[in-house]
């Protein structure tokens, strides 16, 4: 069979796609990234779309085509069974780390979130790392909410550090830091800073008790990145407020604009995520911003 594969914006290799493309491989099929409407005659086509805004690619196969990811439908499943454990074709993209997850599901709501309309509310385990690591020095996880379940946790924290990889984490959550799930995440190697999000008041207490938590067992706060979501259902005081504790905590903080073409969203983020801007102007007086708020006086 001959298959094509659409990607229509993928930020990183698509897991889907590379999975799709091992399952084809492995029968014999004939498999393409990319389409060429000259040249390509294929009779299947997977395209997988990441944000709904994204225009459809301008030319699509005239043939059955499935399309899933965020950007076309929640509910599409790819048709492959234990589609989890498919280890990747990593030649696809010529990508040089693992990609995979241990879990899906996430036991919170978080109303800007399609996590738990995909995955389910119940976080369970679903693949191995030998499922989908295939030597790397460095894996990327895309786990929801890995950390929902401690003794999953720590089972998957094990699995990685006897493998020796370098670790990329999804968003950790920082109201599930306990001594038990700090100490297993220090005994992994990692690749970038830890990834955190402080989105909103239900995660207002746990911050200083888990970076506290975090540095007792050597994870220092330098070693971490705060996902401050803005635009969402905050105000500049609360958003304020998120960016300086963290930045007093000596965490790192980012700002994630919920609508990035609101100016005050944008403005903020520029601000706050170029570390020399960051540490050498105060928001109100960083220099875009306030002829910004000139100009619209
Ligand atoms: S905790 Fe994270 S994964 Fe879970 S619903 Fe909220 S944003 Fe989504």
């Amino acid at each position: 069979m001959n298959v094509c594969l659409i990607d229509v914006d993928s930020k990183i290799p698509n897991l889907a796609l590379m999975r799709a493309s091992a399952w084809h491989k492995q029968r014999g099929d004939y498999v393409k990234l990319g389409y060429d409407p000259l040249f390509d005659v294929p009779e299947l086509c997977y395209a997988s779309k990441v944000f709904d805004y994204t225009p459809e690619p301008e030319y699509m196969p005239d043939c059955e085509t499935l399309k899933g990811g965020t950007g076309y439908d929640l509910s599409a499943v790819m048709p492959f069974d234990d589609y989890d454990r498919i280890m990747p074709d990593y030649s696809l993209y010529g990508c040089d780390y693992a990609i995979g997850r241990f879990t899906r599901g996430c036991p919170n709501r978080c109303p800007w979130c399609v996590v738990p309309k995909m995955d389910g509310n119940e976080v369970r385990h679903v693949a191995d790392l030998r499922d989908f690591w295939d030597g790397q020095r460095v894996v990327r996880l895309l786990d929801d909410n890995i950390m929902a379940d401690a003794d999953e946790f720590c089972r998957d924290c094990g699995q990685l550090s006897d493998a020796g990889v370098h670790v990329i984490w999804e968003a950790l959550d920082i109201r599930l830091v306990t001594d038990q799930t700090a100490k297993a995440l220090a005994t992994v190697k990692q690749e970038k800073s830890i990834h955190f999000a402080w989105d909103g008041h239900s995660q207002d207490d746990a911050i200083g008790r888990g970076i506290e938590t975090l540095s007792k067992n050597g994870i220092k706060p330098w070693r971490l990145m705060f996902y401050v979501l803005v635009g969402f259902n905050t105000t500049s005081e609360y958003d304020m407020h998120r960016i300086m504790t963290l930045h007093r905590l000596g965490a790192n903080p980012f700002v994630m604009p919920f609508d990035k073409s609101d100016p005050y969203q944008r403005h903020l983020a520029r601000w706050c995520n170029n570390k020399f801007i960051f540490k050498s102007t105060t928001f109100d007086n960083y220099e875009p911003w306030a002829k910004y708020r000139k100009e619209c006086a």
